[in-house]
């Protein structure tokens, strides 16, 4: 048992985390900064389960926090993993309307990709075709995405803590009880020593508004979770999709819609997802062993509630999205992209991941934009959804500037 003080404490080691001390140890802000996870391996939630996409800033409205961090954020990833060798496949995207009247959707995304600093190019079918032959658009045109790229987001986790480690980070694992005294700034962990700091950063995903209601911060959100199921095409199957292939997303809703994804290394694997149905639990990624009933329960008559005031468009996200992971369904929604996929050309995935969606209590909507606020002495990141993986080393920078003013550093 032993006390200690650090400049930072970061609880959460995901990629926020994980960047933030990334950020502050290269920006010479700090070398005294201990991350605490509760897990006894990082990258086991969000960060080590999406589906890898360096998302090149296309979907998000000009001015909001992902629009001003996803073009740069993915650069400097993209940079960051060629460097080292890690498995990146720069295969690009491509977005398609499954219906005709979604077309215009393509001119909006690409106004505001154009605006975000992406770069783009609206195709029509025959370019389309000589890319994806099997693709279709209901409009005859395509947007296309050459800057999107795939890596192995679990490897990227594991690589950053490697370097971090040796870089004096102090990691602190497996710390699933803590007790926290804010005005005190003060963590009491379950051996019963004490860490004192001078800024906390709340990087904890998937438990982030209930680590915040402990500093007394957003009480009016919290977490609804989104289960994101994956599928994959079967090895041999003919169709080999060269490039991610994506609908026209929902812009009322945060889910991009069931995909295409081709793997990041460039062997044949294609995953097909993610879906966006209500998890029963926030880390209940199979089975039931970890369903929290009272959160479910709550959650769907919350869900009802939206459906009936049909808030945010949410009636036709229940009807396209909310019912997904039912294979035949899945299936339509993977044919609308590829009409030529065919059930015996898949199979269910061993991805699974839970997104961690905030809903807003006093809107009564679902966040759309990252969420960062002050607390004592403390930051707190709600609504790290994507592209926050993205983005990851540029979010960390835009979090740490926003706490500049609030931390006291020696
Ligand atoms: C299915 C799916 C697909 C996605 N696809 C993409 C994509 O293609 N591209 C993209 O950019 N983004 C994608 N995302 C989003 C992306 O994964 C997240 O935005 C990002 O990983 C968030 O990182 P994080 O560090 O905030 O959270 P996490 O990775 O969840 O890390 C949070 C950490 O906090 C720890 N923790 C939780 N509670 C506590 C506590 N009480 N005490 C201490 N530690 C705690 C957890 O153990 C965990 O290690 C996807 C997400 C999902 C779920």
């Amino acid at each position: 048992m032993s006390n200690r003080h650090c400049d930072v404490l970061i609880l959460g080691g995901g990629m926020v985390g994980l960047c933030i001390a990334h950020q502050l140890l290269d920006r010479g802000i700090s070398r005294n900064i201990t991350l605490l996870d509760k897990e006894p391996e990082l990258g086991l939630h969000s960060s080590g389960r999406n589906s890898g996409v360096l998302h090149a800033g296309l979907y998000y409205k000009p001015g909001s926090l992902k629009a001003q961090v996803c073009v740069a954020g993915a650069r400097r990833l993209r940079a960051w993993v060629e460097e080292r060798q890690l498995p990146i496949n720069p295969c690009g995207k491509v977005i398609v309307p499954p219906r005709a009247e979604l077309d215009p959707q393509l001119d909006l995304l690409a106004k505001r990709g154009l605006a975000n600093g992406a770069q783009l190019e609206l195709w029509d079918e025959m370019q389309l075709h000589q890319l994806i032959p099997e693709a279709r658009t209901a409009s005859g045109r395509a947007l296309w995405s050459p800057n999107t790229a795939v890596v192995k987001p679990i490897k990227v986790v594991q690589r950053l803590q490697q370097e971090l480690q040796e870089q004096g980070l102090r990691i602190l694992r497996g710390q699933q009880h803590w007790q926290v005294q804010p005005q005190a700034m003060q963590l009491k962990l379950q051996d019963g020593s004490v860490i004192s700091y001078g800024h906390l950063f709340n990087c904890s995903g998937l438990q982030a508004d209930r680590v915040a209601h402990q500093f007394g911060v957003g009480r009016q959100y919290s977490l609804l979770p989104f289960k994101g199921l994956y599928w994959q095409l079967k090895p041999g199957c003919p169709i080999q999709p060269r490039a991610n292939l994506y609908p026209v997303p929902d812009l009322d809703v945060p889910f991009l819609g069931v995909h295409f994804t081709p793997s990041a290394d460039q062997t044949p694997l294609v995953s097909i997802g993610p879906t966006a149905t209500p998890a029963w639990g926030r880390e209940n990624y199979r089975g039931l062993q970890a369903v929290e009933p009272a959160m479910a329960a709550a959650n769907v008559a919350l869900l009802a509630r939206q459906y009936l005031a049909n808030r945010g468009g949410f009636r036709r996200y229940v009807h396209e999205q909310a019912f997904l992971a039912l294979p035949p369904l899945l299936l339509g929604a993977a044919q609308q992209l590829i009409p030529a996929v065919r059930p015996e050309h898949l199979e269910i995935s061993q991805k699974v991941g839970i997104r961690s969606q905030l809903f807003n209590h006093s809107s009564q909507r679902l966040e759309d934009d990252f969420l960062c606020l002050p607390g004592p002495a403390s930051t707190h990141v709600l609504n790290a959804i994507s592209p926050a993986f993205t983005a990851s080393f540029a979010l960390a920078d835009l979090i740490i500037d926003g706490a500049a003013s609030q931390m006291a550093m020696p």
